[in-house]
C-alpha cells in the first residue's frame, strides 16, 4: 500500500493551497487525490469561458440539483461546482471579495480563537497578489493574482452612478477600508486569463518530489483504525478500489456539498441517518450536512438601446469565432473578460450593522444561469441575500460514493429572508431608474411591468430566484461545547484524530460575499495549523466602523 504523510481529498481552492504551503517542508511527502481532471481547457483559461462552464454539467462541473425547494414552489435548483484541479475556482465568476470585517469577528464571538478579522487579514494578505502592490488591506507578492477592475464599457460606471443618485454610498475597494456601496470588482484574473487557486497554488509546485497529484480519483471513504484516520479508499479511473495510507493527516477539502457526503460514507454522522443507509457508525456527530447556507440570487433585467453589450457584442458564430482566435493566438479582445466588473453591498434596512445584500451588476439579460438564451442587448443586476437565515442539510440519497448527494438547501424558509430579497428588488428598481442609466436602459424585461405589489414580487422570486454558487457550512467549525459543530477551531474532527476538513464547509455563518477568497484564506490558516507554525501577529489595518459621516 502506498504510504504518505498527509492525504488531501480534493484540488479544489482549498486543496490547491494545502498541496502547495504542506509541500514547502521537502521532508513530508504529500498526495492529491482529485475525482476530476487536469484543468486545461480554453474554456476554464479564457475569462470569457465561464458562461459556458457554470451551465453544462461535464468535464468540469459536478451539475447537482437541489431536492425540491418546498419555499420555491418545490422547483428543484440547479447546482454546479467545480471539477478537476482548481475545483470551483475553475469555473466560478472570477470575483475576489472577503465578506465583511465583522463576519469574521462574529466567529470570534462563537467561541473562535484566532478567527477574528484582525487574525485572519495576514492570511487573506499572504495568499494575495493585487495588480498595483499592495497596501494596508492588501497583499502584493501571494500566489493569488487579483486584477482590478479596467473594462471601459461605460455601463459600469453608470450603474455605480445611479446609485449614487438613488442614494447609496460609494466605496473604491468592497475588500478594503469601507464594503458598502457601489463600486468596481476586483477579480481573480491575471493578464486576461483565470487565476484560479490551481494557477496560482498548485501548477508552480507541481514538480517538487514530494507532491503526488492523482485525477480521476474518486474518494468512497476515509479509512480508520479505532478512532484515527489512517488512510483513503478511493475508486481509481477503471473503477477499482484503491487505499493509501496517511501516516500523518486525512485532509478533507471536497467542498461545501461532497466534504459532508464523504464524511457520511465513512460512518460520520447522525447514527439516524447513516442507519438508513445501512452504514456503521465511526463516529456519532448530528452536525455533519446540516448547517447548510447558501446565496440565493433574483436577476432583474434591463433592455439597453445601444449595441454595448454581450449580445451584440458576442452576436453570430463569425465573431465568437473570431473572440476565441483573437485570445488563443494574441490574448487580445473580448475573451479577457467576464461582463461582470462592478456591484455594490448595500443594507435592506438602516438599523443593520453591515450590508445584507450583494449586487453583481452583469453586460447580459442573464436569466437560469445563462442557460436561457435571451437575444436583447441589457444588463442585468443579480440581487442576492447575503446572511440567510434559512438552514438546509446535505444528506445521502445512497451509500453509494458514485450517487450525488441529497442537497435539501431550504432557501427563504423566514419572513427576514423573504422581505430582505423582497426589498432588493425594489430598490434595484430605484436605482435602474435614475437619470445616470438614461442612456443604456429602455424598458425592464424582468420581472417586468405586471409585477409591482409585494405579494406579486414574492411569487417572481418563488418562481425565478437561484443560487448564486456559495454553499457553506455543513462541516462546521464551533467551540467545545457546541453539539452540532463539526471541527473545532483548528478544523480537527471533533472525537477523531489524523482527521481535518479544510473548505468552504467549515464556516459557520456565511459571509457577506463571495466565498472563493474566505475559502483560500481558511487554507492558509490551516497550513500553518497543520504544520504547527505559530499564526502572524494581529493586523491592524482599520476598517469602517459603521458611520459613514465620521469616515
Ligand atoms: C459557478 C460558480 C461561480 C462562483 N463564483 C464565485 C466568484 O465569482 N467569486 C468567489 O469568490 N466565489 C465564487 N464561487 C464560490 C467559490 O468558487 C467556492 O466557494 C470555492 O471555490 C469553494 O472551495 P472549496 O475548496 O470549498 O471547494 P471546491 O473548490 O469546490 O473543491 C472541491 C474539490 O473536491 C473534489 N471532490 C469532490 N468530491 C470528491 C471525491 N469524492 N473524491 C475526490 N475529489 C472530490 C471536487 O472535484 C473539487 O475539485 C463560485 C462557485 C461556483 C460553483
Amino acid at each position: 500500500m502506498d504510504s504518505y504523510d498527509y492525504i488531501i481529498i480534493g484540488a479544489g481552492s482549498a486543496g490547491c493551497v494545502l498541496a502547495n504551503r504542506l509541500t514547502e517542508d521537502a521532508s513530508v511527502r504529500v498526495l492529491v487525490l482529485e475525482a476530476g481532471g487536469k484543468d486545461n481547457s480554453i474554456l476554464v483559461k479564457m475569462p470569457a469561458g465561464v458562461g459556458s462552464l457554470i451551465g453544462n454539467k461535464g468535464t468540469y462541473n459536478w451539475g447537482f440539483w437541489t431536492e425540491d425547494e418546498p419555499n420555491l414552489n418545490n422547483r428543484k435548483l440547479w447546482w454546479p461546482r467545480g471539477k478537476g484541479w482548481g475545483g470551483s475556482s475553475s469555473i466560478n465568476g472570477m470575483i475576489y471579495i472577503r465578506g465583511h470585517a465583522r463576519d469574521y469577528d462574529q466567529w470570534r464571538q462563537m467561541g473562535l480563537e484566532g478567527w477574528s478579522y484582525r487574525d485572519v487579514l495576514p492570511y487573506f494578505k499572504r495568499s494575495e497578489a493585487l495588480e498595483g502592490g499592495g497596501d494596508e488591506w492588501h497583499g502584493g507578492d501571494g500566489p493569488l493574482k487579483v486584477s482590478k477592475a479596467s473594462s471601459p464599457n461605460p455601463i459600469f460606471h453608470a450603474t455605480v452612478e445611479a446609485g449614487a443618485q438613488a442614494g447609496h454610498p460609494t466605496t473604491k475597494d468592497f475588500n478594503g477600508f469601507q464594503q458598502e456601496g457601489w463600486g468596481p470588482y476586483q477579480m481573480t484574473i491575471h493578464d486576461g486569463e483565470r487565476w484560479s487557486a490551481a494557477k496560482g497554488y498548485l501548477h508552480p509546485v507541481m514538480n517538487r518530489p514530494n507532491l503526488t497529484c492523482i485525477t480521476g480519483a474518486r474518494t468512497s471513504r476515509i479509512v480508520f483504525e479505532g478512532d484515527r484516520a489512517t488512510g483513503v479508499e478511493y475508486l481509481n479511473e477503471a473503477g477499482e478500489k484503491v487505499v493509501v495510507n496517511a501516516a500523518r493527516e486525512v485532509l478533507l477539502c471536497a467542498g461545501a456539498v461532497q466534504s459532508p457526503q464523504i464524511l457520511q460514507l465513512s460512518g460520520i454522522g447522525d447514527p439516524e441517518e447513516l442507519a438508513k443507509h445501512g452504514i456503521s457508525v465511526v463516529k456519532a456527530l448530528k452536525g455533519v450536512g446540516t448547517n447548510l447556507q447558501d446565496h440565493l440570487d433574483v436577476t432583474l433585467s434591463w433592455e439597453c438601446p445601444k449595441p454595448i453589450t454581450a449580445f451584440s457584442l458576442r452576436k453570430g458564430l463569425i465573431r465568437t469565432l473570431l473572440i476565441g482566435i483573437n485570445y488563443t493566438f494574441f490574448k487580445k479582445g473580448l475573451g479577457r473578460q467576464q461582463f461582470l466588473e462592478s456591484g455594490a453591498f448595500l443594507k435592506s434596512r438602516p438599523d443593520l450593522d453591515r450590508p445584507d445584500l450583494q449586487i453583481h451588476t452583469v453586460l447580459a439579460v442573464m436569466q437560469n444561469h445563462g442557460k436561457t438564451i435571451i437575444e436583447k442587448d441589457g444588463f442585468t443586476f443579480h440581487v442576492c441575500q447575503l446572511r440567510p437565515e434559512s438552514r438546509g442539510r446535505v444528506g445521502l440519497k445512497s451509500a453509494d460514493p458514485k450517487d450525488d448527494p441529497a442537497i435539501f438547501a431550504n432557501y427563504l424558509s423566514t419572513e427576514e429572508d423573504r422581505r430582505a430579497l423582497r426589498e432588493g428588488v425594489k430598490m434595484m428598481r430605484k436605482v435602474a431608474a435614475q437619470s445616470a442609466l438614461d442612456p443604456y436602459r429602455t424598458n425592464e424585461l424582468f420581472p417586468g411591468e405586471a409585477v409591482q405589489t409585494d405579494e406579486e414580487i414574492d411569487a417572481w422570486i418563488r418562481d425565478v430566484a437561484e443560487t448564486i454558487y456559495h454553499p457553506v457550512g455543513t462541516c462546521r467549525m464551533g467551540s467545545a461545547d457546541d453539539e452540532m459543530a463539526v471541527v473545532d477551531g483548528e478544523l480537527k474532527v471533533r472525537g477523531l484524530k489524523g482527521l481535518r476538513v479544510v473548505d468552504a464547509s467549515v464556516m459557520p455563518t456565511l459571509v457577506g460575499g463571495n466565498t472563493n477568497a474566505p475559502t483560500i484564506m481558511i487554507a492558509e490558516k490551516a497550513a500553518d495549523m497543520i504544520r504547527g507554525k505559530a499564526a502572524p501577529a494581529p493586523d491592524d489595518a482599520p476598517v469602517f466602523d459603521g458611520d459613514l459621516a465620521a469616515a
